[in-house]
Formats: C-alpha cells, structure tokens, sequence
C-alpha cells in the first residue's frame, strides 16, 4: 500500500521568500524550515513517499527529512493522501467588542469604565502608570478589574509608583514592566510573572518596534487573525493620558473622550465608527516585505501601514528583521533593505 506524509492537523506551512515555518498551534511551537522541504512538504499531500523518493535526486535525503517531521511531531505517515494541508480554519473575529485596552491611568478613569469594557468583552489590559498620577487609586481600579470577565493585567510602571501598588494582590497580573528603572535589585524571587525592569523610557518602550522570535506567540486565534486583521490594531482600544479614546497609541485620531462616557452602549458606538477601524483589516499579506515574511502570522508589529494603492501597503521604517536574506540585525551577513537597494514606499515597490 502507497504511503504518504501528511502535516499534522494542527499545523500550518507558511512560506516566505527565503525561508518557510510550520506553526503547530496546539503545541504552540513552529519550526524553521527551507523553501526546498517546505516544496516536498506540498508535493507529498498529493504524491506517495515512494513517488517523492525516485523523482528525488536524493531518496536518502527525502527519508531523512520526512522521518524528522514525523518524530518532532509535525507530521505523519499514513495511507491516504492529504485532504487539507492546514487543519487551521479562518474564523470570524468578534468584531464588534474590544479584545484588549491599553488605558494610560488618569483621574477619570473609573470602575465604571471598566464595567464598560468588561461588558463588551474586554479581555486584557494594560494600564500605563506614570509619574504624577495617584498610583494608589490603582488599587481601587484594580477591585473592578478583578470582579470583571477581563483575563489579563498589564502592567507598565514608573519605579516611582512601584512601591504605591499592592502588586502581590493582584491575581490577574501576567507582565509587569518597570521603566526608567535604575534599580540594582529585585527580589525576583517575589514575582510569579513575567517580569521586566527596563533603563528605557516610556516613550522609548511605547515606540520601541523592534521585533525578535522571543516575542513571537503562536497561538490559533493570532494565526487566523493575522490571516486577514491587523493583530495589532484590530478590536484594540487605546485611552490616552487625557481620557482621550483612540484606537492605538500610534494613532492622533481621537473619537470620544471617557469622561462623555455613560454606558457600554455609549463606548461600543464611538468603537464602532468606521474609521476606528481604519487599520484593522491591513493585514501583512498586503503590505510589502511583510508579505513575504515567514513570521508573518505570529508577528504583531505596532508600525502604522500606509496606503498606495487599494490594495497596496508600506511602511516608512524598516523593521529589523530582512526576510528577503533571513537575517536579523545584528547577524552575521545581515543587510537593511536599503542596503539592499529594495525600496518601498508610496511610488512603489520595487528590487534589484
Ligand atoms: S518583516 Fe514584517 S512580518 Fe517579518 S518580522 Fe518584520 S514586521 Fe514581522
């Protein structure tokens, strides 16, 4: 009986122009592979292992790289032909409810407030605290938070407001980042979260978009996201300093302010405002180099796309890491676009 490699039904292959990953959600791992295996990967979902072999110039070879699939668990031997590469399936984001908020703290915002968000299914929070705001009405803040279906807590925060909060209480903490920290020393022992003293400065971490693999997440709802939303921006809700609603930090355009706020109602017609959603729907296989990109549909990237075309995006900046050479900054070998000569930007996209 002809046999035939088959990815798991949990895996995806997605294929960049250097490079290629098979992002396994249920293990929420992936692996790096080359475009060459990620070619037999697609050529064995229709043809047996015994065909792959004698049209390979290297059958020893194909054996080699199937049974390491297989025993990382990735893949599987079996008798029927692949019906479906990817058990992984678009499906509906919930559009209409914010998923996660970055609220700066300031003096109006509320339990209520957080009641609000509650309702329309917030899940996670990031609460910014900065010098010159009551650290300690965080305490009550966080009362609210607790009592809420929110899952996650954030938290960004001056070393000077540090010893105002009662972090061991807080139960739903997953992050916390101290910044413009010159502390010597943390009892590390103490946190049960991740936890990040950082020298940088608000405004360098807020702006900070340098990407790495450590801060990739694979998981099956980034995966079909990415897919067709912008992780980053879409169902996001971003209050600034002054209570002002906007949809990320990155972006001025400000739709309501929360002090006008009065019900979950109220807050859930200024998020659904069409051009709120400006960039939710500017996912990476629109934008150059991005699209290109292996890590495509793990990476949330806090850069704003712009517009040339209808269906043609770019970014002003380059990120950090060259899919078209598979570098990053600071690898050996590794080059800018710019030095490259591939320009991007609103006249085009274009490469030696
Ligand atoms: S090139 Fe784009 S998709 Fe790739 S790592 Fe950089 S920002 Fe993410």
């Amino acid at each position: 009986m002809e046999k035939y490699f088959n990815l798991h039904k949990d895996c995806l292959l997605i294929d960049g122009c250097k490079n290629s990953i098979i992002h396994d959600s249920s293990r929420q791992i992936y692996k790096l592979v080359s475009i060459e295996v990620s070619r037999l990967i697609k050529k064995g979902m229709t043809t047996s292992i015994e065909k792959l072999k004698s049209e390979s110039e290297s059958s020893l070879q194909v054996i080699s790289i199937l049974n390491e699939l297989t025993h990382e668990g990735y893949g599987l031997i079996s008798n029927s032909k692949s019906p479906n590469i990817s058990g992984i399936k678009k499906n509906e984001t919930n559009l209409a409810h914010v998923s996660n908020a970055v609220i700066f703290l300031n003096p109006l915002v509320t339990s209520d407030f957080i009641f609000y968000l509650s309702n329309l299914k917030c899940e996670s929070v990031l609460f910014i605290i900065d010098d010159g705001v009551s650290a300690s009405n965080f305490n009550t803040i966080y009362t609210s938070v607790d009592k809420s279906t929110i899952t996650s807590v954030q938290l960004m925060v001056n070393k000077n407001s540090l010893a105002n909060l009662s972090i061991d209480l807080y139960s739903k903490l997953t992050h916390l980042t101290v910044f413009s920290s010159n502390m010597a020393y943390i009892d590390l022992a103490s946190f049960t979260y991740y936890f990040l003293e950082s020298k940088a400065t608000l405004a360098e971490l807020i702006e900070n978009n340098k990407k790495s693999t450590f801060m990739f997440s694979i998981n099956r709802r980034l995966i079909n996201e990415a897919q067709f939303c912008n992780p980053y921006f879409v169902n996001k809700l971003y209050v600034d300093k002054d209570g002002n609603i906007r949809n990320s930090s990155e972006l001025v355009k400000v739709f309501g302010n929360i002090k006008n706020i009065n019900s979950s109602k109220e807050l859930l017609s200024i998020i659904s405002q069409e051009e709120f959603e400006n960039y939710w729907f500017v996912h990476k296989g629109l934008i150059d180099v991005c699209k290109v990109c292996e890590y495509r549909l793990m990476c949330v990237d806090n850069r704003v796309p712009q517009q040339r075309s209808e269906h043609e995006w770019f970014f002003t900046s380059e990120c950090n890491y060259n899919p078209f050479i598979a570098k990053w900054e600071g690898e050996e070998d590794y080059k800018s676009l710019n030095e490259l000569k591939i320009n991007s930007d609103e006249y085009g996209f274009s490469m030696p």
